[in-house]
């Protein structure tokens, strides 16, 4: 196995140079989305309400308390500074081909997360409701506010590692998350390119344990938004592995490993937030110090080749639509 250079390109990938005109472009994007936030505080409270109150990350990515919030702005303005100055392989990044297809992700994600998702998640919510009887633990009652609170981070972390875990083991899964792996350019913006129907089935598989702990609104917005920002910086291109923090938490080093495109790191680091669970479930790759290009290996995928608006939404709809082809095909077979 080869160590990367850090200096080697990524495949294919082409790098945007940081000019003057790029970032100018970056800044009024953010200053239009931030304006939008203030002009329009009832969108952001809608977005809100359709979200909180549940214990799952990509559903509770409410845009109020990212898109819509300058604090995710400067968040991803530093990442791309220490991107700059520390990165794991140069071309990659925010200020890449990669980084600008992440931010379409990122920015119509809503568009099925709040409908699709959020009406999937209320159907389950009558379920559990209804003929299930709405049952739940007293677990904060008994156990107090801080131990609910630890659980239920355990709880939605494990759960993270096992739906992802399930999503490469079982084949029409992989078809939906090998959207996320196509990304050639590892970026703080990565993370958002997750197709809707993998939100549906991480719901599903940590929905009636999410429910049984019964964790309340405002821990379980705390539990999403912590995952957001933390997941923004693992996939971001930074050449760190955190030192002996590695052995608790995933880094940007170690869930590069899992993006890898060498066959000896796949099915590795599946890890959300703590490495634990890769130590406890032997999924964890120990070499610390590779960082690898990263992508999937499949020639029919729509990868994107431009930055231009309009080539960006095209080949968005085509990664949107291509797994449902893919499976449908499979299924023919
Ligand atoms: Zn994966
Ligand atoms: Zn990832």
């Amino acid at each position: 196995m080869t160590t990367a250079e850090p200096t080697e390109p990524s495949g294919t990938e082409t790098g945007i140079r940081l000019t003057g005109r790029g970032v100018a472009v970056f800044a009024a994007l953010a200053a239009a989305v931030v304006a939008l936030a203030l002009v329009v505080p009832a969108l952001a409270d809608r977005f809100q309400s359709a979200n909180g109150g549940v214990l799952l990350s990509d559903v509770a990515k409410g845009w109020s308390h990212t898109v819509l919030h300058p604090a995710y702005w400067v968040f991803l303005a530093v990442l791309a500074l220490l991107e700059w100055r520390w990165p794991a392989r140069r071309g990659e990044g925010l200020l890449s081909t990669g980084g600008a297809q992440d931010l379409a992700w990122l920015l119509l994600a809503p568009f099925f997360t709040l409908t699709l998702v959020a009406g999937y998640v209320h159907v389950l919510d009558a379920l559990y409701d209804g003929p299930l009887g709405g049952t739940a633990l007293d677990v904060e009652g008994t156990l107090g506010t801080a131990v609910a609170f630890v659980l239920a981070f355990l709880l939605a972390d494990f759960f993270m590692w096992f739906s992802h875990w399930v999503r490469h083991k079982v084949p029409p899964l992989w078809r939906f998350h090998q959207v996320h792996h196509s990304q050639r350019a590892m970026s703080a913006l990565t993370d958002n390119r997750v197709h809707f129907f993998e939100s549906i089935v991480s719901a599903t598989l940590a929905y009636v344990p999410a429910r049984l702990l019964g964790l309340g609104d405002e821990a379980a917005l705390l539990l999403a938004l912590g995952t957001v920002y933390f997941t923004g910086f693992t996939h971001a291109n930074l050449r760190t592995n955190l030192g002996p923090l590695r052995y608790v938490v995933v880094t940007p080093q170690s869930h590069r490993i899992h993006h890898s495109t060498q066959e000896p790191h796949w099915d590795k680091n599946f890890g959300a937030i703590c490495s634990i669970w890769d130590r406890l479930f032997r999924t964890q790759y120990h070499p610390a110090d590779e960082y690898p290009g990263v992508g999937i290996d499949d020639q029919d995928f729509p990868l994107e080749h431009s930055t231009r608006p309009a080539a960006v939404l095209a080949t968005y709809g085509r990664q949107l639509v291509y797994p449902f082809r893919k499976v449908a095909a499979d299924l023919r077979r």
